[in-house]
């Protein structure tokens, strides 16, 4: 074979190896969309405020679950939403709240955006000095709204505690976990716990795990000797623990639904990242899963059909938040896996919102995480521990944890994050703004003061 003739073979089998770039992975031919952003914004009172929460879910967290789930040129339904913008998430120290702390932890973001003050890390909705501030959803109840609060995690736990209780330290679970929290207990004339003040905030719906902390005796007061889960029966709730009670549940009395003793259990598994890599995997379903355990999505349905039938025949609507987060709790792990699939049933969460705000446009839909986590899309294995999936582009996609031990717990971070409306109000998510303002923005929104 003459030099020539090789060159020319070798050629043509570089041009049918090296595929040509799919059209898949190109723009979409990119249309301008002058007009859809200006139908987008959209002033004024919206009547129902429906905010969704993932936890640790920065960019690179969301980038990750969209590779993987749908390839890199596809769309998740939260990229959906048409107004963007990034909001900063820092905490104040609590020594001297004049200065920021740059990484924040769900407690001081939570009441960041539950009451619109800045607060130290480990602050459930009060203010460096203690002191308890009113929340987006005691406003909104006060006004007459309905309010709904759902999570997979504890619903003692940060971002469910912001809305509806005020301790000075996000550990105060139930009365039996005071001890950080003596001005807060009982038993010193506080407003208890943080499981007793959710259910004496009495939103509609407390859907999420946590049942451990319902089940402590309160030590004080009117229902001293009760179980939180008994005071709260006392107090009109129905209480459920299964999917099928949830799904039986008529909406008739405020629902408490305790699905787990701790966080509820995750909807996938996979390879744990090592120092040097692992072969390319793909996730699997978690077949471990409790199967009673009702998955985001349903709570997330019961909750908006719960609230949306309290509120047919009355002139306010409700305020709702609902919180995917083990996407945190997953990446603390380092299991990308893990941290995907809660952002996949995050996500069918929010899909099933924007159906119901297709239909009820006067809803304002808020999509944001409180604080930027640790997993990266990398090139190779890193200083730090990494794993590589195959995504749905059937490419590999390698994710490094390092910014702890694997047998430690990753950091957060302190980036801005994504911010995503729809809906009145919304265009108040534009531009950089701070996590404080989100408490602002649907404040306008509902009308309240
Ligand atoms: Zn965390």
């Amino acid at each position: 074979m003459n030099a020539l003739r090789s060159k020319k073979t070798l050629a043509l089998v570089a041009a049918a190896v090296v595929a040509i770039p799919s059209a898949a992975l190109a723009g979409d031919g990119h249309h301008d969309n002058t007009q859809a952003a200006r139908q987008a914004i959209k002033g004024g009172q919206a009547r129902n405020v429906i905010l969704l929460i993932g936890d640790g879910m920065g960019d690179s967290e969301i980038t990750i679950a969209r590779n993987y789930q749908v390839g890199a040129n596809g769309r998740l339904a939260m990229d959906k939403l048409p107004l963007t913008g990034a909001y900063t998430t820092y905490a104040v120290q609590k020594d001297d709240p004049s200065k920021p702390e740059y990484v924040t932890d769900s407690a001081a973001s939570g009441s960041g955006w539950a009451t619109g003050r800045k607060t130290y890390n480990g602050a459930i909705s009060v203010t460096p000095d203690g002191k308890p501030q009113p929340t987006i959803l005691e406003l909104a109840k006060k006004a007459g709204y309905r309010t709904g609060d759902v999570t997979t995690a504890e619903l003692q736990d940060a971002t469910p505690a912001v809305l509806g209780s005020h301790v000075i330290n996000r550990d105060c679970k139930g009365p039996d976990a005071m001890a950080t929290c003596a001005v807060n207990d009982k038993v010193n004339g506080g407003a208890g716990s943080i499981a007793e003040q959710l259910v004496q905030t009495k939103p509609d719906l407390l859907l999420g795990g946590g049942k451990q902390y319902f089940d402590q005796t309160v030590k004080a007061g009117q229902y001293k000797g009760k179980t939180v889960t008994q005071q709260a029966q006392a107090n009109g709730y129905h209480v459920v623990t299964d999917a099928a009670g949830l799904a039986a549940a008529k909406g008739d009395k405020p629902i408490l639904g305790a699905f787990a003793k701790n966080n509820m259990d995750l909807e996938w598994v996979g390879p744990k990242p090592t120092r040097t890599g692992t072969t390319p995997a793909k996730c699997e379903v978690n077949t471990a899963r409790t199967a009673t355990q009702p998955h985001l999505v349903d709570m997330a349905t019961k909750a908006i059909d719960v609230l949306d039938k309290q509120t047919k025949h009355s002139r306010q609507g409700f305020f709702l938040q609902i919180e995917g987060a083990s996407i945190d709790k997953q990446d603390h792990a380092a299991n990308p896996c893990g941290q995907i699939g809660e952002t996949v049933a995050f996500d069918a969460a929010i899909k099933k919102v924007l159906e119901y705000q297709k239909r009820n446009p006067d809803t304002l839909v808020v999509v944001t995480a409180d604080h930027g986590h640790t997993s990266q899309i990398v090139e190779e294995a890193t200083l730090g521990y990494t794993a590589t999936l195959i995504t749905h582009d059937n490419a590999n996609m390698t994710i490094s944890y390092a910014t702890a031990e694997i047998t430690g717990s990753q950091q957060h971070t302190g980036t801005e994050v994504r911010i995503a409306a729809g809906g009145p109000q919304a265009a108040n998510v534009l531009g950089v703004t701070n996590q404080t303002d989100l408490f602002f923005t649907m404040k306008r929104a509902l009308g309240v003061r």
